[in-house]
């Protein structure tokens, strides 16, 4: 019984005036948490491309997308107040580095409204009925991953050269393309369908 107990004082002795506490002197000394700390995830307005990939797969639903096509523009706005640091939005990020988590963990607030983090892009609609196609960097991306075959997609194919994307010169009545020429526009689904089915079968 004696020895142990020796032992754990020759331990504790070491501790006080050789190595010093195990514990560090936060907050009155800041403390920096390793780079692989898992803190408040940040946008990189530069390798962010607004496709919304990370909103959809964040399990704790943090972020939010807001399209608004009277604006033409698209906010991803990420509240790290209800953000449960699992870093699945920056491993699945179409570009893998248009959001990751930084190494800060300070973040106590007494106002929640300022505990978000925004991006925000352009928005590209369709000529013909307005809806909402994707963010242009985000087209403009994937036109650059396909390459040549980009080609094959008009509306990839113009999203990709801006002073191409023009609205419609000669709007009909119809809410719906009937021209052969009106294949190379910037057009949703459902209308590039509909001058397809338009042209087969007139
Ligand atoms: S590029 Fe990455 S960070 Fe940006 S919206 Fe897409 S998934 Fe999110
Ligand atoms: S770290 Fe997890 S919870 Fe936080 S925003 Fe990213 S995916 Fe959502």
């Amino acid at each position: 019984m004696r020895k142990p107990k020796l032992r754990e004082l020759a331990e504790a002795l070491k501790v006080v005036f050789v190595r010093g506490p195990y514990t560090s002197s936060f907050p009155k000394v800041p403390y920096e948490a390793p780079k692989t700390y898992r803190g408040k995830p940040a946008y990189d307005e530069k390798e962010c491309v607004g496709c919304g990939a990370c909103a959809r797969i964040c399990p704790a639903r943090a972020i939010e997308i807001i399209d608004d096509p009277a604006t033409k523009t698209r906010k991803l706005i990420l509240r790290y107040d209800i953000c449960i640091f699992c870093g699945q939005c920056h491993a699945n990020c179409t570009t893998s580095d248009g959001i990751s988590q930084t190494n800060e963990y300070e973040l106590a607030t007494l106002d929640r409204s300022e505990t978000t983090e925004t991006v925000e892009k352009e928005l590209v609609l369709c000529e013909y009925c307005g809806a909402v196609i994707g963010a242009r960097e985000h087209l403009r991306w994937i036109a650059g991953r396909l390459g040549a075959q980009a080609y094959s997609n008009p509306t990839l194919m113009l999203a990709g050269i801006e002073a191409a994307v023009a609205p419609c010169p000669s709007p009909r009545d119809s809410n719906v393309p009937g021209l052969r020429s009106d294949l190379v526009r910037v057009l949703c689904p459902t209308c590039r369908r509909n001058v397809f089915l338009k042209e087969e079968w007139k």
